[in-house]
């Protein structure tokens, strides 16, 4: 059923059909902001001056977290990360591009001195293992080498950014 579904859609309307899944405020952001808002977390989201435009940003903790599905951006080893049958040329050099992306971004922003989280789609099934997982990269750290300074960012949920000291 899968596999017919994945062979009758041309590219174009399967790309239709993903972007959907892959646009902003998707489910499992969604998810994963109102499990950081219930245990009481404040950050601020959709971050433009930040490279990747992160979903989820902590400015207190100097951490980002981004949600990530696990077929766009190929989680490893994860069965959702599945090669469409057709256009195999096409979509090999879409993910690779995502992929790409993703650690270029990750790269850059570690250099601005954030400490970058992300969290699989498919990890939602476990909510709790992935505010332990969050929480764990919140808790405060001997920091070695220095941090470079912060870019400022627009508020969103304060009304002065606590850029943790
Ligand atoms: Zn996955």
């Amino acid at each position: 059923m899968l596999a017919d579904m994945t062979d009758t859609l041309s590219i174009a309307e399967r790309s239709r059909l993903m972007s959907k899944i892959r646009g902003k405020n998707t489910g499992p952001e969604r998810a994963v902001r109102s499990l950081l808002h219930r245990a009481g977390y404040r950050f601020r989201i959709h971050v433009r001056d930040l490279p990747g435009t992160p979903d989820v940003v902590l400015p207190k903790y100097r951490t980002i977290v981004f949600v990530h599905g696990c077929f766009w951006h190929r989680h490893r080893g994860c069965k959702i990360a599945t090669m469409p049958h057709s256009h195999v040329k096409f979509w090999t050099e879409k993910f690779r591009r995502n992929v790409a992306n993703d650690a270029r971004h990750r790269r850059k922003l570690r250099r601005l001195g954030w400490q970058v989280v992300v969290v699989w789609s498919c990890q939602l099934k476990h909510p709790d293992r992935i505010l332990a997982k969050i929480e764990n990269a919140l808790k405060p750290r001997r920091r070695t080498g220095r941090l470079a300074p912060l870019a400022r960012l627009p508020l969103v949920a304060e009304s002065r950014p606590a850029y943790g000291k």
